[in-house]
């Protein structure tokens, strides 16, 4: 934590002087004391204070400069630190303007020149004053900053990636915040390119992609070796299961993923059905303990790097990754996963991330306090979104399209004990609305017809979910919904497909391609939970192993 600044400025150079030597004796050890010796060149170092989130505990300021008097300097100063403690240099001439100061920039005090000696006449009233700021200051937030408006969906995707990776950061929303925005226009005269990313040293980041915030905050986003044992593409409880295995059997493995590691687990407020939790795990919470265990087994794991396509070239298994790039393996598994249905109808796509979200109910739930959320979908994901968010909103109305949830019953059972959520069965969405952000909503009774329009001020969806199955969509066989057959779901006949090239039949976990594995909610037949996802993860591990073996 750098060390709060006390901000001394006279023009007159041998006057600074005296002044800076006086303030290092007594309080460079607390303090950093920063002498300007003109207050338009102080103003301008106080943005980069401002940007670099260093606090100023007190300005010491000559009244009488030629660019601008010392009151004046206060009046832009506070402006920026408001609580810093205020102290004005003058000289006899000057009192009258000092007096007057004190109402209008909140003076604390004005020192006559000279103040020798300062141990009787600088140091008791610094110490004084310094004191008091200590007592009622607010210590500015250490880590990454992110400044921009609920409404922008690279806003979102920035909170979205870093609150995935379990990096804390603050939210800065510069429409509410004036110190926020002009932090902003400190750095950006484009206000409309947001967020901007403020980090600990002081660097910025516009608007970043996801690959340069990843690398920013030192994740891994390129593979160390051209080539592994074993390439697992998606990282959560499937990936994850394969690659603890994988690593803590000395095989050389690397998990590729698109967005943060923990898949749709990682999105969960609290899964209370994964055996051994009785109180149940937040979906971080499982996602930390497995990935240091990936890691700590040789595991490597990229991030913010997506595998566009899979390809097969003699007993290579080759990835073509979002950056150009290529890694090569002998066996490759497929736990890509699923994602939600987006919403089709007009507006919707505008308003992702400006009050539209897709799970996210963990990201965003925050920035809604108090105020009246909407979820789309009955099925656990939404139950648990719900209860979530009723924890911050002042109302969750749940739209269920049928006439009962799907949820578990230790889910229904909750969202109907809750004070703040309303089921509204039967119900579907019918319209979006809004200009820069979800303002209404209009929903349609499935059995009366009656239309309803209700004010939003979120709507977070968790409907359906689509295999995430593109990558390989040439390559190996899937339904039309686009799941993965594996093992005997391939069979016809009891018989391999047509072009299926070895001797025996598909392993359980196979796709159509030998060496080729799928695992959770991307393969045709599983059961979209994450016990299933984990022990498909580890089966499919040891087929690879079985495979491998026979190369
Ligand atoms: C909000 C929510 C709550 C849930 N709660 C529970 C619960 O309480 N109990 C329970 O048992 N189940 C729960 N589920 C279901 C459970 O989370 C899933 O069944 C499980 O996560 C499936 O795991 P998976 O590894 O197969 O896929 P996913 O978890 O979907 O992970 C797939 C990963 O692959 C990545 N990926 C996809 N394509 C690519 C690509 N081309 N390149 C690189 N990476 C890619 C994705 O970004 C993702 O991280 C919940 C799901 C959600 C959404």
């Amino acid at each position: 934590m750098p060390k709060p600044v006390i901000f001394t400025i006279d023009d007159d150079i041998s006057v600074l002087n005296s002044v800076e030597r006086d303030l290092r004796a007594h309080y460079g050890q607390d303090y950093r004391i920063l002498p300007i010796d003109s207050g338009k060149a102080a103003l301008d170092y106080l943005k980069k204070l401002l940007q670099r989130n260093e606090t100023v505990a007190l300005f010491l300021i000559d009244q009488r400069m030629p660019e601008m008097s010392g009151v004046e300097f206060l009046e832009e100063a506070i402006q920026a630190y408001p609580r810093a403690k205020r102290v004005l240099l003058t000289a006899y001439a000057d009192t009258q303007a000092a007096i007057d100061s004190i109402n209008e920039v909140g003076l604390d005090y004005y020192l006559m020149k000279p103040w020798h000696p300062p141990e009787e006449r600088l140091y008791p009233i610094l110490d004084e004053l310094l004191e008091d700021w200590r007592v009622h200051v607010r210590l500015p937030y250490e880590g990454i900053r992110v400044a921009g408006t609920l409404w922008s969906l690279p806003s979102h995707q920035v909170k979205d990636f870093l609150t995935r990776h379990q990096i804390p950061y603050q939210w800065l929303d510069i429409e509410k915040d004036s110190n926020a925005r002009q932090l902003v226009e400190g750095i950006s005269s484009e206000v409309t390119k947001l967020p901007v990313v403020f980090f600990p040293d002081g660097r910025t980041l516009l608007q970043p992609d996801l690959t340069e915030l990843a690398e920013k905050v030192g994740l891994q986003t390129h593979a160390a070796l051209p080539f592994y044992d074993i390439v697992v593409v998606g990282s959560g409880p499937a990936g994850l299961a394969s690659a603890v295995y994988a690593g803590s059997e000395g095989y050389r493995c690397l998990v590729i993923e698109k967005a943060a590691p923990g898949g749709q687990a990682g999105s969960s407020p609290k899964i209370e059905n994964y055996l051994g939790f009785p109180t149940g795990i937040s979906g971080d919470d499982l996602t930390r303990r497995a990935v240091s265990q990936a890691k700590r087994f040789g595991v490597e794991i990229l991030s913010a790097q997506e595998a566009m396509r899979a390809f097969v070239k003699d007993t290579y298994r080759i990835i073509q990754l979002s950056d150009g790039t290529e890694v090569s393996c002998h066996a490759l598994l497929i736990a890509t996963g699923a994602s939600f249905h987006t919403l089709k109808m007009p507006g919707a796509g505008e308003l992702t991330g400006a009050g539209i979200y897709y799970g996210a109910a963990y990201t965003e739930a925050m920035n809604y306090k108090d105020q009246d959320v909407f979820v789309a979908g009955g099925a656990n994901s939404a139950a648990q979104g719900a209860i979530y968010l009723s924890q911050f909103a002042r109302k969750v109305r749940v739209l269920i399209r049928g006439p009962q949830p799907t949820a578990s019953k230790y889910l229904i059972d909750a969202l109907e004990q809750n004070q703040k959520i309303e089921l509204m069965r039967n119900t579907e969405l019918v319209e979006v609305r809004g200009k820069n952000t979800l303002e209404q909503i209009i929903v349609r009774n499935t059995g009366s017809n009656e239309m309803q329009i209700f004010n939003a001020s979120a709507m977070f969806v968790f409907i359906g979910v689509r295999p995430q199955s593109q990558l390989v969509a040439d390559l190996v066989k899937r339904n039309e919904k686009g799941y993965i057959f594996t093992g005997t779901d391939l069979m016809v006949d009891k018989k391999p497909p047509q072009d299926w090239p070895l001797e025996r039949d598909p392993f359980l976990l196979e796709t159509s391609v030998p060496g080729i594995f799928a695992a959770g909610d991307v393969r045709f037949g599983t059961n979209h939970r994450v016990a299933s996802a984990v022990g498909e993860g580890a089966i499919a591990f040891a087929l690879m192993k079985e495979y491998l073996k026979a190369l």
